[in-house]
């Protein structure tokens, strides 16, 4: 199936239109028409190439929401007309143990990226969400939440599902001292959920304009991280940290502020790599520095009904496909309020 799209045709190209074949519908899967796509800073990231991992041409987008237009004759559950979300993976192995235990993001084989990926069917690379339609296999499909917004549901396929997962596998509890570095896309979300699992939240950031937007937002207490003596109060004190910087930074100053075996999760991909972690840090209280990788399928539904239980939502900024380009250089300043997402009825607008 011929689909427009945006795309990359190298890591200096701005994206721009271009046309793409989507694979014929196989039995068990679904064919949706994409209304929404948030931009991920990992976007930009691949679209540079900065991960030196993309191949070209590439049509990013991985925080999809749409509605189903088609099934194939084995799909379950699903029916034309729903709204449904894809993120950042369309397809895993199935049989791994990984993949058993619902962590198909560690797939034994590696996952399936929702772009930039290798189709199973046929092999061709998988393109993204800033297009018009997608094909996916329905375990790979998530169920939108009526009470949800669409376009402000967009983001949580990646920014809610990254942040959501590490904070519940690491158990933050009722009462827990959480800290969230960045308030970006994931930040923002992150802020939202530690706020409805009931943690004490402290929002880190190095931009002083955002101190009223992260209060707003759920954050009890933001920290300007470049200033050591409001940074030197938390000393010792936090359970949790949760960094989503997207740049080379001192982690060693928010491992000092983990309390005895607290444990900081980077969620965070920079391309350069932080300057190492003083081996202090970790061995004085005990602490853990860990990583953790977007979430599985069975616990990305779990994270959309929590957040409508709580009735989280990304606060978005909706452009036209055309000012992509102009956004990734937005996010590069620290400058987004807190997710740009894709209308993607413009992409079709702009060709007819
Ligand atoms: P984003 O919206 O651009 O937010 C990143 C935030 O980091 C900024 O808003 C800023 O917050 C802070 N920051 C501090 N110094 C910065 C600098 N020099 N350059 C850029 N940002 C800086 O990005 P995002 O979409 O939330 O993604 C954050 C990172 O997570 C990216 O590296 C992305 O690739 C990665 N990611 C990882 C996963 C995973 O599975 N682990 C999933 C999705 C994304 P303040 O202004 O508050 O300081
Ligand atoms: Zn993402």
């Amino acid at each position: 199936m011929n689909t427009l799209a945006y795309a990359a045709t190298s890591a200096i190209s701005p994206l721009k239109p271009y046309r793409i074949e989507r694979r014929q519908l196989v039995a068990d899967d679904i064919q949706l028409d994409i209304l929404f796509c948030g931009v991920c800073h990992s976007d930009l990231h691949m679209v540079r190439n900065e991960w030196n991992t993309t191949t070209y041409p590439v049509v990013p987008g991985h925080e999809i929401v749409g509605k189903v237009t088609a099934v194939g004759s084995e799909v379950k559950g699903f029916a034309i007309g729903d709204m449904v979300g894809v993120g950042c993976m369309v397809d895993s192995c199935q049989s791994c143990g990984n993949c058993h235990d619902g962590l198909e993001q560690y797939c034994d084989t590696g996952f399936i990226g929702t772009y930039n990926g290798k189709d199973r069917h046929g092999h061709a690379i998988t393109y993204g969400g800033y297009s018009t339609n997608i094909v996916v296999s329905q375990k790979f499909v998530l169920r939108i939440p009526k009470s949800l917004d669409p376009a402000a549901t967009a983001p949580l396929l990646c920014a809610g599902i990254t942040t959501y997962s590490p904070m519940r596998h690491w158990k933050v509890l009722p009462g827990q001292k959480v800290g969230i570095v960045g308030l970006g896309g994931l930040g923002h979300v992150a802020v939202k959920i530690a706020r409805a699992m009931g943690a004490y939240v402290v929002l880190f950031t190095t931009s002083k304009e955002k101190i009223a937007d992260a209060l707003r937002l759920g954050a009890h207490e933001v920290i300007i991280s470049s200033d050591m003596t409001q940074m030197k109060l938390h000393k010792n004190r936090l359970d949790f940290i949760l960094d989503t910087v997207a740049a080379p930074h001192d982690l060693d100053a928010f491992l000092a502020l983990l309390k005895t075996d607290g444990t900081m999760t980077l969620v965070g991909a920079p391309a350069q790599p932080h300057p190492s972690p003083s081996v202090f840090s970790l061995i004085m209280q005990r602490r853990q520095l860990t990583g953790s990788h977007i979430g599985g399928i069975r616990e990305t539904q779990e994270m959309l009904d929590f957040c409508a239980e709580h009735d989280i939502t990304s606060d978005i900024e909706l452009i036209s496909i055309d000012e992509v380009n102009h956004a990734y250089e937005r996010m590069l300043k620290s400058d987004v309020k807190y997710r740009f997402v894709i209308d993607m009825s413009t992409l079709k607008e702009q060709t007819t």
